[in-house]
């Protein structure tokens, strides 16, 4: 085989270092390098080259990898800070409402606090138009406020309790007259004991069987 011009070489040794020619030239190639400094000078150059920039790549990449773990990695603890803040913001929400709520329930809606008996005047009365065993209740809320609601409980004796019940936040009457309410019950419907006003541990006594009971007058059930 002739001998091969450098020029030609060096023009095939990128084709060399790609591993991309012919088993001839390759052959050729290395005779010529083992001949050649100056060809296989240029082989060295080029190989390191393509060595440096393989690594390049390859650091590259593994700079884009860490980045990208980077990137995801701060986007989960972005969506993780969200979602505690919008938890936090629910949670708090629900016992700022609650505690508004509660606070409005206690003072203006609740009926818990009784009017004292010493407040009220009771008077019990028949109604001649009906039954014999009805009977009316009269109280007279006197302590200027308007009333609420009536609760009536039976204990196991037989004892009734009869009480008004108002809430914490209490309206004035308007004309600072009595607040009447009225509480009927037939007192053949049960064994009744007494019948008391208040709560048990603080209550007087309005009706108890035998007592006589007067006719009311027709306005007193206006
Ligand atoms: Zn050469």
């Amino acid at each position: 085989m002739a001998k091969v011009s450098c020029s030609i070489i060096q023009d095939l040794l990128p084709l060399y270092c790609d591993n991309v020619c012919s088993a001839d030239s390759r052959k050729m190639i290395e005779e010529h390098l083992q001949e050649c400094a100056v060809c296989s000078g240029m082989f060295r150059q080029l190989g390191s080259g393509l060595q440096a920039n393989t690594q390049e790549i390859v650091e590259d990449k593994g700079k884009k990898a860490v980045l990208e773990k980077m990137s995801r990695k701060w986007k989960r603890s972005l969506l993780k800070t969200a979602l505690k803040a919008l938890l936090i913001g629910i949670v708090s929400t629900t016992i700022v409402l609650m505690l508004i709520y509660g606070v409005y329930y206690t003072a203006f809606v609740e009926q818990r606090d009784m009017v004292a008996p010493e407040q009220v005047i009771v008077d019990v009365y028949r109604n001649p138009e009906m039954s014999e065993q009805q009977i009316t209740i009269k109280m007279h809320l006197t302590d200027g406020y308007c009333g609420g609601t009536m609760d009536a409980s039976v204990d196991e004796e037989g004892n009734m309790y009869i009480s008004v019940l108002r809430t914490v936040v209490k309206e004035v009457l308007p004309d600072s007259g009595d607040e009447v309410m009225i509480y009927g019950f037939n007192q053949a419907q049960k064994d009744y004991k007494a019948v008391y006003y208040g709560s048990p541990d603080n209550c007087v006594l309005i009706w108890q069987p035998g007592d006589m009971i007067p006719d009311a007058a027709p306005d007193d059930f206006d």
